[in-house]
């Protein structure tokens, strides 16, 4: 659903004593005008297709979970669920207990888990998980990797992993110097950084861009580049991550320092990119009630199949040039009202529809629904150890 942007208009190409290109300026200002019209009914239409999901038992995002579980109607055999468990770290919850081996390779990640499946286990049926809690997704069927159970936080359509609301809406997040123990914690974010979006009501943002992060993927380069050629546009700039070793890492210029979510709200157009799988940002930058520019539609969370384009977020194809960029940001400059409504909208459904609570009613969903496709008798591993909130 992401419109490649036409980067073939320019208005500024002629002056107005230029005659003889006036008629070239012409021809480009019908083409600005029809790219225009065309974005503004591709608003209209998804905003008029669009059906609000209603403000009960995470129903918006239960889809999702069929559709992940879906490869798996057949049903989970022990065989599938071995096989999974090798690529993941192993869970049980017998008798509203949860246990885990010994081994978790990112101790926070898996407490951030934790906090979770403890919190639900009592009301579970018993059952086993092979839980991933790695960046990236493990079992890619384009790959021809055979199918097994592993949940994962994030994947791309080509991958059988079931997704499961990441560590960091509790704790295990990426440390930076502003959260030197991880971006923390999403219920006390989602207070602290909807209270900025109200000291920056829309009138007062500045019309710009903005993006401050590590250069995790380069489709954040586009970006990065615009900002250095039109800061008065954007102000994105790479900022140092664990693996930095010289400006060559931050596209040959020294690191920015970091910037934390809630002084993202001063900006309206705020940009999300993919990392090394999802970026946690996403859901962030909605709470600032700023207008989000989405890029790129491959990588996703348990929660961004019920964002739709256009009625809460503006989507952009990662192979957008500095001039498609430029011009969808000029679009919204000039349709102030438009971006306005987008960006309510975006807030009011991450709002309504990711709470603590949506998370948790998620996690349960899920593991009842994995539980009855499950063929075998789950037994009680004792090489696990108990887990306690
Ligand atoms: N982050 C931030 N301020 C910054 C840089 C990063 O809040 O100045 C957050 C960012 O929103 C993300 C996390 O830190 O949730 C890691 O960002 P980075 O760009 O390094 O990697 P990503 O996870 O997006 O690939």
């Amino acid at each position: 659903v992401i419109v490649s942007v036409s980067s073939s208009t320019n208005n500024e190409f002629c002056s107005k004593d230029q005659k003889s290109c006036s008629e070239e300026h012409n021809k480009y200002s019908r083409e600005s005008n029809n790219w225009s019209l065309k974005i503004k009914e591709q608003i209209n239409t998804a905003v008029n297709e669009y059906v609000p999901c209603k403000v009960e038992n995470c129903s918006c995002h239960k889809s999702v979970i069929d559709e992940d579980l879906a490869p798996f109607k057949g049903g989970i055999t022990k065989e599938l669920f071995d096989r999974a468990r090798a690529k993941a770290t192993k869970y049980q919850i017998i008798d509203g207990k949860l246990y885990r081996e010994e081994e978790c390779h990112f101790p926070a990640r898996c407490a951030g888990v934790e906090h979770y499946l403890v919190a639900i286990a009592a009301k579970m049926p018993n059952l086993e998980l092979a839980l991933n809690t790695r960046d990236w997704p493990q079992i890619n069927k384009a790959w021809g990797h055979p199918k097994a159970p592993v949940l994962s936080f994030s994947k791309t359509k080509d991958y059988y992993d079931i997704m499961y609301p990441a560590w960091s809406f509790w704790e295990g997040g990426p440390a930076i110097s502003l959260y030197p123990t991880g971006i923390g914690r999403w219920d006390k974010h989602r207070i602290s950084i909807s209270k900025s979006a109200e000291k920056w009501p829309w009138e007062k943002k500045e019309n710009k861009g903005f993006f401050r992060g590590s250069r995790t993927s380069d489709e954040r380069d586009a970006l990065v580049l615009l900002s250095r050629a039109e800061p008065d546009l954007v102000d994105a700039q790479y900022t140092k991550n664990q693996a930095w070793k010289s400006d060559m890492d931050t596209l040959y210029a020294p690191p920015a320092s970091e910037v934390s979510f809630e002084e993202h709200c001063k900006y309206k157009y705020l940009f999300n990119y993919r990392g090394v799988a999802a970026s946690f940002r996403f859901k962030h930058l909605f709470l600032c009630k700023s207008l989000v520019f989405h890029v790129g539609d491959q990588w996703l969370e348990f929660f961004y199949p019920s964002l739709k384009p256009w009625v809460h977020y503006v989507p952009i194809s990662p192979r957008a040039s500095q001039e498609d960029i430029k011009q969808l940001i000029n679009f919204f400059k000039e349709n102030d009202e438009l971006a306005n409504e987008i960006a309510n909208r975006g807030f009011l459904h991450i709002w309504d529809h990711l709470t603590d609570k949506d998370v948790k009613c998620y996690w349960r969903r899920l593991l009842k629904k994995y539980a009855k496709l499950v063929t075998y008798d789950v037994v009680k591993d004792n090489d696990l150890k108990l887990i306690y909130e």
